[in-house]
């Protein structure tokens, strides 16, 4: 039996996996599944993580990366020649193809029976109820609950600083992220701010309607953009 922590960065995960370590539980290996679009900032964590436990973790990534999925264009369906551009809120084809995919394809390398370790927190009883047979979540069945989670990360000195910005982790190309988080990127990871301009200004100059160049649901990102510095001359106004 193979025991594998699946590693976001998050704060569950990364709690649970110093934890396991802690207890003596057995840990084959430790998997991060790398969209290649996360912040720098998480990328430096988990190597701050790597260098605390000791231990690496293994980076899993598929082939195709985002580019190759935002400007592959429709061959079938309604919008033939249309670019797939962002994906969509609610069903992100990026999360299938960069993360579950590549994850699904990794558990079936492995020969014979597997345990995968899952961060969830005691206050996510929703999540843990759709655990799978060969899945666990330590945290849940220790009673640790999120507040615990962050407070006892700050104890140890690895608090992640994209917490003070983002409710949730993910690719700073997500269109879930909300407009608070939105502007606070814009202002506090400029680096990656750019690279989002950069991207709508992809996919208004390759979508032939105006759907396929939306970053969020009635929003290209440079339209949003040009409200970001509206607001902004208004704040100066008020200042
Ligand atoms: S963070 Fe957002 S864009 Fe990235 S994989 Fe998850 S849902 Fe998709």
């Amino acid at each position: 039996m193979k025991h594998i922590v699946s590693y976001s960065g998050g704060k569950d995960s990364t709690l649970m996996l110093l934890l396991m370590i802690e207890k003596d539980m057995p840990i084959d290996d430790i998997i991060f599944a790398d969209t290649g679009m996360e912040f720098q900032e998480l990328y430096d964590y988990i190597e701050r993580i790597e260098n605390y436990i000791g231990r690496k973790v293994t980076r899993i990534k598929d082939d195709k990366s985002w580019d190759d999925l935002f400007f592959a264009v429709k061959k079938k369906g309604n919008n033939i020649g249309e670019i797939y551009g962002f994906p969509m809120t609610m069903a992100c084809a990026m999360y299938d193809r960069l993360k579950r995919r590549p994850i699904q394809r990794y558990y079936r390398s492995i020969n014979g029976e597997y345990t995968v370790y899952i961060g969830i927190a005691h206050n996510e009883p929703k999540r843990y109820a759709r655990l799978k047979h060969n899945e666990k979540a330590p945290l849940y069945e220790w009673g640790i609950d999120e507040n615990y989670v962050i407070e006892e990360l700050k104890r140890r000195g690895l608090h992640n600083p994209l917490y003070d910005t983002f409710e949730r982790l993910g690719c700073y190309t997500c269109p879930n992220m909300n407009m608070k988080e939105l502007r606070l990127m814009r202002k506090r990871y400029p680096k990656e701010y750019e690279k989002l301009l950069w991207y709508g200004e992809q996919a208004e100059k390759y979508a032939k309607r105006r759907r396929f160049a939306e970053f969020k649901p009635g929003w290209t990102v440079s339209e949003l953009e040009e409200r970001f510095k509206k607001e902004e001359q208004v704040e100066l106004q008020f200042d």
